[in-house]
């Protein structure tokens, strides 16, 4: 038997025994080394071939992806690892690199008790390892750090023991301040990075060798013996004496805790059902015997077996021909096939159990975020909480007509795939709009749908997603009146209070996305936020960041329209007064109104028109502004380049924050509108000749610029087809 498949044969024992695995995930800043130090842990481990490690990329499989250099699909790779004659089965869950993936990054981390934070030793800890970071302790999982890149400090920064460590200190001091901002209370000290326990690694996974404070004192190799070796161009021999996946894997292992154990801290954490229960205690159990429930973190479109659903199981087990039940969904879905992923094979077993990671195939009601389980109606794993929403959007024709049926459904595929892609599907004019989180993200699923599903597609150039708001409240409710002049309402505008925003954003507020059903819960927590007690009580739709509030009191047949005026409250955040675009961050008022009595003229066809011209009516008296999505763009070129790259910048109406040297790098913090961002990584490249790494991340809406408004207004609504100007309130007025 080869190597590989007497880890294969290992790796199915240890399955069913939690206290021997561990389930990780590698999380880094784009470039810090996430990809290299993957595949040497899995080549390290006897997984694949050593030779092949470092040519043949093991996680990044999609082409795409290796092309690009970045890791898109959060695949996972499990191995073997052996300590003191214990074998261990770690199974490593890959994450994505570019931040406008962050979705999967975060769902990702649902399914890790533990996490390496990799940090480049030259740049040190940069923007996204704090959002990495962040995700982590979010999840209650639990950090150790690998400190990538080392042979740079020594063979370019010629760097002696001292100053390498001094490097070293810092970087972990301030990876430690990232950790104690966000660290739940009761993991404070535990948690902390202690080089002597053994919790930071460093090293060079391109290299393949790495250290640690406990390997050290084991071995007796110090800081000079690394240097010496650096500097002799002798890293293989260091690698020997130090190999990457043993240290790396045994500071998993030590650090990083079990299923069963976390899962005791982590399922009240994300799982808000009865603890008492059945499966709840299944959960907290990590039991295999249990009732089954997975969570969904990925799903893959395999061109050959179809779409894979990749989740954590948390209880029981999952086996080929089960019936199993998707939250939400109505009816069953059969397991085709039940898999472990060791790099890009899947390989069949009979069953997988609690606390591993599974793929199965024939979950097709699942999508990336489903719970799944035996029972037909358990409680669902707590929201997702998504770090950015789709900010930019793309019109998707097929080439050929007869293509059309087929890329309906391809469309809809994709977004389930991918949470963060949503898609609008007009059958009638046939034009498909696809959003995403930037320019790049449309790009590579535009690649997949021409490349996995085969329909060739044309699409038109990307456009941005604006935001309508509000600039100050209507002074006098604003009068909508239905066709019939029947039935009348009276409605105020203004911009929601800050406090509110944020409590809906972090879910504090859940976003019910319509009606909400139990607003004596809320009072409290509006009170606490400053809203008054019987205002609170009238609270009763709420989209996105938008809120209506009704406030009437004793109004006859009001009660039969609720339903109506909440459909024509959720058209109006759809496709705000100024351009069509959805509105946020606006507090509707309804103050008083008067309802024909017979129920025959209240329908449909009169209230939703009058709901809605009180409401764009309102926006349109407190004046209404669009908002632009803003990015935050960081870029790392030589010294000797960086005059372009700062003038490529300041021609995209950008605000540079920052400005960082490192060694002979300069690192550039800037923030800058999406739409001005189109194109720049082809600007880029040429302006840095081709010398640059750049990364973005979204950081929500801001005002556009005042001389900007008319001009942005009259193209949306001219591609929209309706006439270039807003209407005035007088046309609301009816
Ligand atoms: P990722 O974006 O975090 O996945 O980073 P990659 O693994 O793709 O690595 C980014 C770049 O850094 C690649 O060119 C690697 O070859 C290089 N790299 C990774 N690890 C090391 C290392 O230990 N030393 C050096 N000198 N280069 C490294």
């Amino acid at each position: 038997m080869g190597r590989k498949e007497d880890n294969i044969a290992k790796a199915r024992d240890l399955m069913h025994k939690p206290e021997y695995i561990r389930n990780i995930d590698i999380a880094a800043h784009i470039d810090h080394g996430k990809t290299t130090l993957s595949d040497n842990l899995v080549a390290g481990a006897g997984m694949m071939s050593e030779e092949l490690a470092g040519k043949q990329l093991v996680m990044d499989f999609d082409e795409q992806e290796a092309a690009r250099g970045i890791t898109i699909n959060a695949a996972s790779a499990s191995m073997v690892h052996t300590i003191d004659g214990q074998d261990y089965l770690i199974n490593l869950i890959d994450t994505p690199g570019h931040v406008d993936f962050g979705g999967d990054v975060t769902r990702a981390m649902r399914a890790v008790d533990g996490c390496v934070i990799v940090v480049c030793a030259v740049e040190g800890p940069m923007p996204q390892t704090e959002t990495v970071v962040r995700q982590a302790l979010r999840e209650k999982v639990k950090p150790i750090l690998f400190i990538n890149k080392t042979d740079r400090l020594i063979n370019e920064l010629k760097l002696g023991p001292v100053e390498l460590q001094q490097r070293i200190a810092k970087h972990i001091t301030e990876v430690n301040g990232l950790i104690m901002k966000m660290v739940p209370q009761e993991f404070k000290e535990a948690w902390t990075l202690r080089p002597e326990t053994g919790n930071v690694v460093i090293g060079s996974a391109y290299n393949n060798w790495a250290i640690s404070v406990p390997w050290m004192k084991k071995t007796g190799l110090t800081f000079k013996d690394v240097i010496d070796h650096c500097n002799a161009g002798d890293q293989k021999g260091l690698a020997k004496k130090a190999p990457l996946h043993r240290v790396l894997l045994n500071a998993s292992i030590t650090h990083h805790p079990a299923p069963h154990v976390a899962q005791k801290y982590r399922i009240p954490h994300i799982w808000k059902g009865d603890l008492e229960s059945e499966v709840g205690k299944a959960m907290v159990n990590c039991d295999e015997n249990g009732p089954l429930t997975l969570m969904v973190t990925k799903i893959i479109i395999d061109p050959h077996a179809g779409e894979i659903a990749f989740g954590r199981l948390f209880s029981g087990r999952v086996q080929k021909g089960q019936d199993l039940y998707v939250m939400g969904q109505a009816g069953k879905n059969r397991s085709q096939q039940v898999a472990v992923m060791v790099g890009a094979d899947r390989i069949p077993v009979d069953q997988v159990t609690a606390g591993n990671i599974a793929a199965v195939q024939g979950l097709r009601d699942a999508i990336a975020g489903s719970t799944v389980s035996t029972s037909p109606d358990i409680e669902p794993f707590e929201r997702i909480v998504h770090v950015s929403e789709p900010v930019v959007t793309v019109a998707v024709e097929a080439k050929q007509t007869k293509d059309l049926p087929k890329l309906v459904e391809v469309l809809r595929t994709v977004a389930k795939a991918d949470p963060s892609i949503q898609v609008q599907i007009n059958q009638e004019t046939g034009e498909n709009l696809m959003s995403g989180m930037g320019e790049l993200h449309l790009e590579i699923t535009e690649y997949r749908i021409r490349n996995d599903h085969g329909v060739d597609i044309k699409t038109s150039a990307p456009i941005v997603v604006y935001r309508e708001c509000v600039l100050g409240r209507t002074p006098q409710p604003f009068e909508g009146k239905s066709p019939n002049k029947h039935n009348k309402f009276y409605v105020t505008a203004e911009i929601l209070e800050d406090s509110l925003v944020q409590a809906i954003k972090n879910g504090e507020i859940p976003d019910s996305n319509g009606k909400i059903k139990d607003v004596k819960a809320l009072v409290p927590k509006l009170v606490e936020l400053g809203w008054d007690r019987d205002f609170s009580k009238g609270l009763f739709g709420l989209v996105g960041t938008n809120v209506f509030v009704d406030v009437t009191k004793g109004i006859q047949g009001i009660h039969e329209t609720k339903e109506l005026i909440l459909d024509a409250f959720k058209e109006v955040c759809a496709r705000g007064p100024r351009a069509g675009e959805p509105i946020q961050a606006v507090k509707f008022v309804l103050h008083d109104a008067k309802l024909h009595e017979d129920a025959v003229h209240r329908g449909p066809a009169q209230v939703i028109p009058a709901v809605r011209n009180a409401c764009y009516g309102a926006m349109t008296v407190a004046g209404t502004t669009l908002l632009e999505p803003m990015q935050k763009v960081y870029i790392s070129v030589p010294q000797d380049v960086m005059g372009g790259a700062t003038r490529e910048m300041q021609q995209r109406r950008s605000v540079i924050e920052d400005m960082e040297s490192e060694g002979d790098m300069a690192i550039i913090h800037a923030k800058a509108p999406v739409a001005a961002m189109f194109g720049f990584a082809g600007a880029i490249r040429s302006a840095a000749q081709g010398r640059v790494l750049w990364s973005t991340e979204n950081v929500g809406f801001q005002a556009l610029p005042r001389e900007l408004l008319d001009k942005v207004t009259g193209e949306i609504r001219t591609r929209k087809g309706l006439k270039p100007e807003p209407y005035g309130a007088d046309y609301y007025a009816g």
